[in-house]
């Protein structure tokens, strides 16, 4: 019997300003670590390892608590909280960010609390590489390690990116990614090529496109996207994916090549709950229930 585990997962905590054809919303509760935690917090426990300026409002995160999250690791320091402004295009696969301003990032030494470090999962989320070594390094024993990255580290500080690669399990980045990182315009051709290099699984994410996940020993699985007929925000969403995905297998603590595949179609169908609205607004109130829901639907979706 498998019992559940707790993941560690260190990434951003952000104020976005969202711009998408939908509408407008300035300093909403974002970053990678806001998507994980709402919903890998359903799943299993997380602890959260970031960084917040003494302006955030740090009540936005009370429903956290009730969701088995464990922000000890989040370390509240004097000056600006991250922020990022994104746009949007009419096509929402295509978006510019229109500022990142680092803020209290820029200095920022993680220190992991006990419990962050003796977790068993950890997901290292988009953050400069440099951090996601440090985190790495003061766990204890982690059973998986998986990693997102993006296009800014890719192109700033490979190194340490191929560095990084060289020390996971599961790598998951987007389709613009997988290409940056390996030449490759094929995704699958990238992926085959990238999970050579050292990680026992590569996932690629493409959006409405559904997502790809690839073994070290070249075989694949191809997921769709859940459908959503009227999507308002898509930031966030690799993020939940990645979350949902990664609390699922801390939950189920198998990481064999079939429980991967369930866990994709978990953060496939948790990504489409956040696509629906602004920012983390779906995620405050979603429920496991809602999400096995959507999960016996997707089920009859793909069955032929
Ligand atoms: P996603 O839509 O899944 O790519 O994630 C969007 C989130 O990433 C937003 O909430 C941003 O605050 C955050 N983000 C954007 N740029 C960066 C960056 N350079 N470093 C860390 N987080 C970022």
């Amino acid at each position: 019997m498998s019992q559940v585990q707790q993941v560690t997962a260190v990434g951003s905590v952000a104020l976005d300003t969202l711009d998408t054809p939908f509408g407008r919303v300035e300093d909403a509760i974002g970053g990678s670590i806001s998507y994980i935690s709402a919903v890998g917090g359903l799943f299993a426990p997380v602890n959260v390892v970031a960084v917040v300026g003494d302006d955030f409002p740090m009540d936005e995160y009370d429903f956290l608590h009730d969701r088995n999250v464990n922000l000890d690791g989040l370390e509240v320091k004097a000056g600006d909280t991250f922020r990022w402004e994104g746009r949007y295009h009419e096509d929402m696969n295509i978006r510019d960010t229109i500022s990142t301003e680092l803020g209290v990032f820029e200095d920022f030494q993680p220190r992991l609390p006990l419990a962050a470090r003796e977790a068993r999962y950890l997901l290292l989320a988009n953050i400069h590489p440099a951090l996601q070594l440090q985190v790495l390094e003061q766990m204890t024993d982690p059973r998986l390690v998986a990693f997102d990255t993006m296009n800014l580290w890719i192109d700033t500080v490979r190194d340490q990116v191929d560095k990084m690669i060289g020390k996971v399990d599961l790598v998951i980045v987007n389709d613009e990614e997988i290409t940056l990182l390996t030449g490759r315009q094929s995704s699958l051709a990238g992926a085959l090529e990238l999970a050579k290099t050292g990680p026992r699984y590569v996932v690629v994410k493409k959006g409405e496109h559904g997502a790809l996940l690839v073994g070290n020993d070249g075989s694949i699985f191809i997921c769709p996207a859940f459908p959503v007929a009227h999507p308002k925000d898509p930031t966030g969403a690799g993020d939940t994916f990645a979350g949902a995905m990664i609390a699922y297998l801390a939950a189920t603590d198998d990481i064999g090549m079939f429980n991967l595949r369930r866990a994709m179609v978990y953060g496939t169908v948790a990504a489409s709950f956040a696509v629906e609205d602004f920012g983390l607004n779906r995620l405050k109130s979603l429920t496991v229930n809602e999400i096995e829901e959507r999960f016996r639907l997707f089920r009859s979706m793909v069955e032929f």
